[in-house]
């Protein structure tokens, strides 16, 4: 895998590659250009939104990508900052969208599958039946499972630690066959968790939140709110062999402190680590 770098999507290639461009990578409060948590995972021609926060509509328009080319929107829970673009990306794939082409299909664990549709129910109502006419994979909440979202891309999941409110499922997408596999995978928001070691096994990428900071508040250093530190990502990292870790979800108190994310996990992990900005591709 290369090293993280930005490329306006029109000079993607067409083969079947593998790149993820980050959309969003804030905390529910995000400042300064770091908007809530929303990732383009693109493989080939197949286009698979991970998270759908306020401003999707938005994010995609910034990088060129229109909402109606969107195949998968994967959630991995239903706090606001992950899920609140998803009645505006509907909405406009309801009635912008060329004539022909249908609604994305919807991935999600069956509590977060509930919260979605009770979104829609309260925001859009004259639509609702139609959105939830949208295909759709329902995944258990609380055990492991996987799902073949197209040829060649396996989605597994694994519960993770959050809140009771909302249950996360960590996302692991396994593209390929071996020995060319390729592995993506998303904590989307946890606390410590030893399941985020068998989500992210030998993976090129695990993009995993650090919503706090060790070194900067020593009193959170053993994850709180649900939330993970940069030296938890580090250790996850290193113990599941992952080749890059890249941090996200950093709380806004934290903004410009990236460097220090970037050590305190650096003392963990010694792979790629970083910590990247809305536009930023990775690929594989
Ligand atoms: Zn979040
Ligand atoms: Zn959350």
């Amino acid at each position: 895998m290369t090293a993280p770098t930005f490329n306006p999507p029109s000079e993607m290639s067409n083969r079947r590659s593998i790149e993820l461009l980050a959309l969003g990578v804030g905390p529910a409060m995000g400042l300064n250009g770091r908007t809530t948590s929303c990732y383009l995972l693109r493989v080939g021609e197949r286009r698979i939104l991970i998270d759908c926060g306020p401003a999707i509509v938005q994010q995609l328009h910034a990088v060129g990508v229109a909402p109606h080319q969107i195949d998968d929107i994967c959630f991995t829970h239903a706090h606001a900052d992950h899920t609140l673009g998803y009645p505006m990306l509907m909405l406009w794939r309801l009635f912008k969208a060329p004539a022909g082409v249908g609604l994305p299909r919807i991935i999600a664990s069956i509590s977060t599958m509930g919260a979605l549709d009770g979104v829609i129910q309260h925001t859009l109502a004259g639509e609702a039946a139609i959105i939830r006419g949208a295909p759709r994979v329902e995944l258990p909440t609380h055990e492991p499972s996987s799902v073949e979202l197209a040829d060649g891309i396996l989605l597994r999941t694994w519960p993770l630690a959050h809140s009771p409110y909302a249950p996360t499922l960590g996302l692991r997408f396994e593209i390929g066959a071996p020995p060319a596999q390729h592995v993506i995978a998303f904590t989307g928001d946890t606390g410590p968790c030893d399941n985020v070691v068998a989500l992210a096994h030998n993976a090129d990428l695990l993009v995993h939140e650090a919503n706090f900071s060790a070194r900067l508040k020593p009193e959170l250093a053993g994850g709180a709110f649900g939330h993970s530190t940069a030296q938890i990502a580090g250790r996850n990292a290193a113990a599941a062999h992952v080749k890059h870790l890249a941090l996200v979800h950093m709380d806004v108190s934290e903004e410009g402190q990236e460097s220090v994310f970037i050590a305190e996990a650096a003392a963990e992990f010694d792979g790629q680590i970083s910590a990247p900005m809305p536009g930023v591709q990775f690929t594989l």
